[in-house]
């Protein structure tokens, strides 16, 4: 399988140092922070929520429009409890969990290394492991007893199994095809930490590709290449990406087989993505709970089948962090000035193209303001006068815009406009007439490829 160089380099930012720029300059923010926060939630600012609009786009196009045999769906958050009980979550949707005797600390019992607590390092002080479950639950209607408990979703897969022949009869699809979704799902998780990794409340993008049994080992295969792909062509550094295969043990309650997609983190490799090979385990359970038939017609073999599934998983939030950490960089100039960057890939980045005049002088205003004009239809992009053109540089590095372009007291009279790279810091001259070509050209050499 895919591993990862020998020599691959954790990613050199510190989380605090990354959760400091993200509040600062509003990718993320602490949730409720007025009131002191709360356990690993948290809010995306303005900036954030442009860059998770671009990861949802950029997989929705990846996984369902470019491809013939993908649909999408969006299935609600809380439905029949029904759904969890077939599916299993409910008696078996937990975590073992023990607790730490000596600082009290609530520990998954499988992050546990060498019998030593991972918060106070003392060795073998534990209580015995408890089975915790995950599920939020709820109430429908007036009355909070027993018959009227939901839940809300721990992931959206369900939402595609029970929406199968609903997708199947209204679509008229031929195996293999697949059903794809994005939304939110929660966990009760009790260990948590690493900022956007692990959250109560987070965003999935998952698809449920169903298949004839025969062929589903070699699709587990081939999704396991594309998303390694997918998250290549996002600019992910491919010697902090790896595919690890989980042991038996591993395996969840409805998998037969399944395959991490891993991030080299601050603190280690962790997994970024899940890509399950699930079996016929949820149509089955499904149908043997609702007394329906989740089948597929079979017009060559002239027989139902069950499909398998391939399920490849990820969390938006998880996919924030990741870029984020992945693109950290600082740079020390040749007057000892210190720059942070973050080298996202366009596609990415919140802002393509900041429009900076060189001052605030009134004579500059008009045309710098016709330059923004022209661009926004065309790219995402942020205006900013304050402060020197140097510092606007700066700031505009620290938030990941690949192009700025300045205009000032020559193009009033050339009608031109300077585009500095962010990478590079080179600056070249564009008539303002083409700046919109010349930036999406300058935009698509910067694209990783993919
Ligand atoms: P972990 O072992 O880290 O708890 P998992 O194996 O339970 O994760 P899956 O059920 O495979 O995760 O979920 C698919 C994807 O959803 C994960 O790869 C991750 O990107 C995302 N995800 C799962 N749980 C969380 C969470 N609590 N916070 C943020 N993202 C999550």
């Amino acid at each position: 399988m895919t591993e990862a160089p020998v020599e691959a380099a954790a990613a050199d930012v510190d989380l605090e140092t990354l959760i400091s720029l993200a509040k600062r300059r509003g990718f993320v923010f602490p949730s409720a922070e007025i009131y002191g926060g709360f356990a690993s939630t948290y809010d995306y600012g303005p900036l954030g929520v442009e860059m998770k609009r671009n990861v949802r786009e950029l997989w929705w196009r990846r996984m369902v429009q470019e491809r013939s045999d993908v649909v999408g769906i969006e299935a609600a958050i809380i439905t029949n409890p029904a759904v969890w009980e077939a599916s299993g979550h409910v008696d078996g949707f937990s975590d073992p969990l023990v607790d730490c005797l000596e600082c009290r600390s609530r520990i998954r019992a499988d992050h546990i290394e060498n019998d030593t607590c991972p918060v106070c390092g003392v060795v073998g002080r534990f209580t015995e492991e408890r089975q915790f479950n995950l599920l939020f639950r709820t109430f429908v209607g007036a009355v909070q007893d027993d018959a009227a408990v939901a839940y809300l979703r721990p992931e959206t897969a369900q939402g595609m199994f029970v929406n199968f022949d609903n997708v199947l009869q209204s679509t008229r699809r031929r195996l293999p095809f697949g059903i794809a979704q994005i939304g939110k799902s929660f966990r009760n998780e009790i260990t948590t930490g690493h900022f956007t990794f692990r959250m109560l409340e987070f965003e999935q993008m998952e698809m449920e590709y169903f298949c004839d049994p025969a062929e589903s080992i070699e699709l587990h295969e081939y999704w396991k290449q594309e998303r390694l792909d997918w998250y290549r062509s996002l600019g992910v550094r491919p010697e902090r990406l790896r595919m690890r295969d989980h042991d038996p043990e591993e395996l969840s309650h409805y998998s037969s087989a399944t395959s991490d997609v891993e991030y080299l983190y601050p603190w280690g490799w962790g997994e970024l993505e899940g890509i399950a090979h699930r079996g016929d385990f949820d149509l089955s359970a499904h149908a043997a709970s609702s007394g329906k038939t989740l089948s597929y017609f079979d017009p060559q073999r002239e027989e139902h089948i069950v499909p398998h599934v391939v399920e490849p998983a990820a969390g938006v939030d998880r996919i924030m962090l990741t870029l984020l950490v992945d693109a950290y960089d600082e740079e020390t100039d040749d007057r000892g000035e210190k720059r942070v960057l973050l080298r996202l890939a366009p596609h990415v980045a919140p802002v393509t193209v900041a429009v900076l005049p060189l001052s605030r002088n009134e004579r500059l205003a008009p045309t710098a303001r016709q330059v923004w004009d022209q661009l926004r239809p065309h790219f995402r992009t942020q205006f900013d006068d304050a402060q020197s053109i140097g510092r606007r540089y700066r700031r505009q590095d620290e938030v990941g815009t690949p192009l700025c372009v300045t205009v000032d007291f020559d193009s009033l009279d050339d009608g031109a406009a300077t585009i500095r790279d962010r990478d590079t810091m080179s600056q070249i001259r564009v008539p303002i007439s083409g700046l919109v070509e010349a930036l999406q050209q300058r935009i698509d050499e910067l694209q990783p490829e993919g």
